[in-house]
C-alpha cells in the first residue's frame, strides 16, 4: 500500500475520467489508487513511465505525465497511450505544481537523487515511488529480484528458465522485456515473478515497498558513480535488495562478492549455498561469466523449491539475450558480434575472455566515472587490436598508448569509422566485436538504439563487402 501523505486528491471542478464501455477500465478494483493526483514523471523509451500512467488511469487515478523531453522525441511512448486518459500532458520542461500538489509522484528511475523537482515533491510531503515500486506492492505471490552490476538480465533470465523447466509458472520482468504491470490480472497468486533491479529502481524504492522473497546478487563493481555519487551509495542501493525482514526469504550471492562490503553480513543465515559448477551441468552460451550466472540462478531456482537433479542441463538449451556476446554474422570471414549491453570493463573483459586472442573491439561512448585500468590491461594483453570512439575515446587511447606503445589501437569520432578501421584491420578467421564498456548516451538514444545502429552497420558493410562495384 501507498502511505498516502496528503489526503484529499479530489480537487474540485475537473471532469472524471470518460470510461468507455468495454474498455475494461470500469472494471478493475481501483480503490487505492481512485481520485489520487499522480504524476508520472519521466516517459522514457523502456515502457516503465507509460505502463505505469496507463496502469494507474485504468485505476481511477488522475494522471499528469511530465517530461523534460518534447512531444516530438516521445512520439513513440506517447504514441502506446493513445486512447488511455490521462489528464494532462506536461511535455518539454516539468511543473513545480506537479510536484508539490500530487498525492503521489512516479520516479522514471533514471532520475538522480537530489533532482530539484524531486526535493520539491518530498519536502511538500508527497509519496515517491516507481514503476517497480508499484508492482512490487501489487504482487502478492511468490518474487526473486535479480541485482548485480553485470549478468543481471541473463541470470534473471536462467532463472525464469530454470522454474518453468521444474514445472513452475514463471513471468520475467523488472529491468528488461517490459512492465509487468499491465500483466498483473493474469499472474495466478502461486506464479513466480522474476525481476532484474538495477541500482536505480533499487535506490528509488520506497522504504515500505516489499523485498522480493528471494534476493539474488551476481557480484559488485563500481558503476554508475557519476550517478549514485559514490562507491558506498552505490554498494546501499544494491543492498536494498536484501532488506526483506521475513525469515523465510532467501538470498543468493553471487562468488565474486566481497564480504568487506557487508554482503555475508546482511545475508546472515537466509543465505543458500552456491551448487558446484558440475551439478549446473551444460549451459548453451559461452564463458566462465556466464556459468557464474547459471550458479547464481541454479541456486535461485533451488531455493524456490526446485529439484536440484531436475535442474542439471536444463541451461543447455539457453541461447543467451539479444545484445549480449549476441553474434550477427560472418562478413568476408569476420565474425561480428553485438555486445552493445556491455556497459562496463567487467562485461567488456568477460567479452575478450570469451573471444580470445582472435578479437577486434570497438570500445567508447560515455563516462560514468569508473576505473579502466583493467580493462586497459586486458585488452593490451589479449585482443589482437581496438578502436576507441565518443566521449572517452581519446582518454582510452592515451591510457593504452602509454601501457603498451605501438599496440594496434586507433581512436574514432564515431562507431561507424571505428568498426570501418577494424574491419580493414582484421583478417579472415577473426572476430570484430561492439563491446563499448560505457554509456550509449554521448552518441545514442540508449543501448538498444546503440545495439541496432551497429546492426544496420554490419548490415551495409555485407551489402558493400558482397558487391564492392557499389559504394
Ligand atoms: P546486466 O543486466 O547486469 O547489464 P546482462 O546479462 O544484460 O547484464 O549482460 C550485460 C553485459 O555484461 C554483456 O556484455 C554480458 O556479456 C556481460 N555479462 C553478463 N554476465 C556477466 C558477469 N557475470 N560478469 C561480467 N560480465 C557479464
Amino acid at each position: 500500500m501507498i502511505p498516502w501523505g496528503r489526503t484529499g486528491g479530489q480537487r474540485q471542478g475537473l471532469r472524471p475520467f470518460p470510461l468507455a464501455a468495454g474498455d475494461g477500465f470500469g472494471s478493475i478494483d481501483a480503490m487505492q489508487y481512485r481520485g489520487k493526483r499522480v504524476t508520472v514523471m519521466g516517459l522514457g523509451h523502456f515502457g516503465g513511465g507509460s505502463a505505469a500512467a496507463r496502469w494507474l488511469a485504468q485505476r481511477g487515478a488522475r494522471v499528469t505525465v511530465t517530461d523534460r523531453a518534447d512531444e516530438r522525441t516521445l512520439a513513440g511512448p506517447l504514441a502506446g497511450l493513445a486512447g488511455v486518459p490521462i489528464e494532462a500532458f506536461h511535455l518539454g520542461g516539468h511543473r513545480k505544481d506537479d510536484f508539490r500538489d500530487a498525492d503521489l509522484v512516479v520516479v522514471n528511475p533514471a532520475v538522480r537523487p537530489g533532482d530539484p523537482w524531486l526535493d520539491a515533491a518530498k519536502s511538500a510531503g508527497v509519496p515517491l515511488t516507481t514503476e517497480i515500486g508499484l508492482l512490487l506492492d501489487e504482487l502478492a505471490g511468490p518474487t526473486i529480484g535479480v541485482t548485480g552490476s553485470n549478468g543481471k538480465s541473463t541470470t534473471a533470465a536462467m532463472t525464469a528458465q530454470l522454474l518453468r523447466h521444474a514445472g513452475r509458472r514463471a513471468w520475467l520482468g523488472g529491468n528488461l522485456g517490459g512492465s509487468l504491470l499491465g500483466q498483473i490480472e493474469n499472474i495466478r497468486a502461486d506464479d513466480w515473478v522474476v525481476l532484474e533491479l538495477s541500482s536505480f529502481q533499487l535506490a528509488h524504492l520506497p522504504s515500505h515497498t516489499p523485498m522480493p522473497r528471494i534476493a539474488v546478487v551476481t557480484n559488485c563493481t563500481p558503476n554508475h558513480l557519476d550517478w549514485h555519487g559514490d562507491w558506498r551509495s552505490y554498494v546501499a542501493a544494491k543492498q536494498r535488495i536484501l532488506k526483506n525482514p521475513s525469515p523465510a526469504s532467501r538470498v543468493v550471492l553471487g562468488r565474486g562478492l566481497d564480504s568487506a562490503d557487508g554482503w555475508h553480513r546482511l545475508a546472515g543465515d537466509r543465505r543458500i549455498e552456491l551448487p558446484r559448477d558440475g551439478n549446473v551441468g551444460l549451459v548453451g552460451i559461452d564463458g566462465n561469466h556466464n556459468r557464474e550466472n547459471a550458479v547464481c540462478a541454479f541456486a535461485a531456482a533451488v531455493a524456490a523449491g526446485c529439484d536440484r537433479a531436475e535442474l542439471r542441463d536444463a541451461l543447455a538449451s539457453f541461447t543467451g539475450l539479444p545484445g549480449r556476446m549476441e553474434y550477427l554474422k560472418t562478413v568476408a570471414g569476420r565474425r561480428l558480434f553485438n555486445d552493445t549491453t556491455s556497459t562496463t570493463p567487467e562485461s567488456t573483459i568477460a567479452a575478450i575472455e570469451v573471444l580470445g586472442g582472435e578479437a577486434w573491439l570497438l570500445v567508447g561512448g560515455g563516462d560514468k566515472g569508473v576505473d579502466f585500468g583493467k580493462l586497459i590491461d586486458a585488452i593490451a594483453l589479449s585482443v589482437r587490436g581496438v578502436a576507441f570512439y565518443g566521449e572517452v575515446g581519446p582518454r582510452l587511447h592515451a591510457r593504452l598508448g602509454q601501457r603498451s606503445p605501438g599496440f594496434a589501437a586507433s581512436c574514432h569520432a564515431t562507431m561507424a569509422e571505428a568498426l570501418s578501421w577494424c574491419f580493414q584491420r582484421s583478417r579472415p578467421g577473426e572476430s570484430i566485436v561492439l563491446s563499448p564498456a560505457c554509456t550509449s548516451h554521448d552518441q545514442f538514444r540508449n543501448f538498444v538504439d546503440r545495439g541496432e545502429k551497429f546492426v544496420e552497420l554490419v548490415s551495409s558493410l555485407a551489402a558493400r563487402t558482397l558487391s564492392p562495384g557499389k559504394s
